[in-house]
């Protein structure tokens, strides 16, 4: 995955600003997060992928459901993600692990200093 316009040393902290759980794209899931976020909600795979998930514009895969056809995630509760502890790799890298150009103009997370440990 790219990584543009980071900075030296620094680890970008995210401000919850729900911006990446709105915006229009696909969240990929592997069956990691597949099974993962199934045993979360205490559902069988084979629900949570029929009911939550649909088939990604290139047919490679699945993403998750948005509400009412639209671009929001339908795990966004407000401003909080109900599978937070499970939520897709996807999701969790951004924008320290991939990102796009031009990131920084809507997404708000600060830079602050990597952590050594
Ligand atoms: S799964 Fe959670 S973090 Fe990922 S887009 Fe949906 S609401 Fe946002
Ligand atoms: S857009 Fe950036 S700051 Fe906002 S929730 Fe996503 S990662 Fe966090």
């Amino acid at each position: 995955m790219p990584v543009y316009d980071m900075e030296e040393g620094m680890h970008f902290q995210c401000q919850r600003c729900t911006n990446c759980c709105r915006w229009p794209g696909e969240v990929v899931l592997s069956d990691e997060d597949i099974d993962q976020i199934a045993a979360f909600l205490g559902m069988s795979v084979y629900d949570f992928v029929a009911r939550h998930t649909h088939l990604r514009a290139n047919r490679s895969g699945l993403t998750l459901m948005e509400k009412d056809g639209g671009t929001v995630c339908e795990f966004l509760d407000g401003m909080d993600c109900r599978i937070n502890p499970v939520k897709p790799a996807q999701c969790a890298g951004f924008p320290n692990q991939w990102n796009f150009k031009g990131w920084r103009k809507v997404c708000e997370a600060i830079p602050v200093p990597e952590s050594k440990s």
